[in-house]
């Protein structure tokens, strides 16, 4: 058997992958009977025709006999392949930051450095990993609940068996952490939209996976703190479902997973979307 040192095997195999989405700056939302998100994956944006500003997409509609339809949940730029959580890490463990928010970092950037700086920061020494982040401007306490009660959107999952996850105290236990931030650094467009939320994450070959053990890296989570709760509830459960592996959005306007706009529940779609994914061999694992 060829003899491949585990570090070339993980170059090899490792996928970074990251989710940003975005929304209408406050002041156009007034007129528009819904903030609207507009989510562009990290390669989307810069292939927009006409740059200079991002285009609402309106979005499709089901058809009123087919609102279950399910939409493909797997990863954009590794061809559609489908990336999941293994039942051998389950329950997940969720960690949401008192408020923190990580390093200023070019928007451009976060995809390819957060997941190692997080991963950094958990394994150095220091008693508190944290202790040098700041705190966002417009935390509160009370915002923890709302980001809480965006993920339990996904709890309905657990009583079916497809997946199960539990909040902690320590980040250094946790497999998904949750940070803040009071805006991602040249990410707005000249159309007033800035990005609301971004979900990093590194996945593997599934295969390999079963062959050696891997250290578990961090899908790490990042929520805009504008002041408007309602959305944050929203982008949360929509962050987390990237967390869980649904890394393409819906092309359905009624989705939670889609692109831009606030979606408050799971839809039927979504739901059937999930349950094929966690019923499908992955490609790749989280
Ligand atoms: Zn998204």
């Amino acid at each position: 058997m060829l003899r491949v040192s585990l570090k070339t095997l993980l170059g090899i195999a490792l996928v970074v992958l990251s989710m940003a989405d975005a929304y209408q700056s406050n002041a156009q939302t007034r007129y528009l009977p819904k903030a609207n998100f507009q989510t562009y994956s990290q390669s989307s944006e810069s292939n927009l025709p006409g740059a200079g500003g991002l285009h609402l997409t309106p979005g499709e509609d089901r058809p009123a006999n087919q609102k279950s339809t399910s939409y493909a949940p797997g990863e954009p730029t590794l061809n559609g392949a489908l990336v999941r959580w293994e039942a051998k890490k389950m329950p997940l463990k969720i960690w949401i930051a008192p408020g923190l928010k990580l390093p200023e970092c070019p928007f451009s950037e976060i995809q390819e450095t957060r997941v190692e700086q997080v991963y950094g920061m958990l394994k150095a020494p220091a008693a508190d990993p944290f202790a040098g982040l700041q705190t966002a401007f417009s935390w509160t306490p009370d915002l923890n609940y709302i980001v809480a009660n965006g993920i339990e959107q996904w709890r309905r999952f657990q009583n079916e068996g497809l997946v199960s996850f539990v909040f902690t105290e320590d980040p250094r236990n946790a497999q998904i952490l949750i940070f803040y931030t009071d805006g991602f650094s040249d990410s707005s467009s000249p159309g007033g939209t800035h990005v609301a939320g971004i979900t990093s994450a590194q996945v593997y070959p599934f295969d390999l996976a079963q062959q050696v053990n891997i250290a578990q890296k961090p899908v790490v989570i990042e929520l805009l703190l504008d002041g408007n709760s309602e959305r944050l509830q929203a982008q949360s459960a929509h962050e987390f479902g990237h967390a869980l592996g649904i890394k393409a959005h819906s092309p359905y306007r009624d989705d939670l997973m889609y692109v831009d706009r606030i979606v408050p529940q799971l839809s039927p779609g979504d739901v059937a979307t999930f349950r094929y994914l966690y019923k499908q061999k992955p490609q790749y694992v989280l």
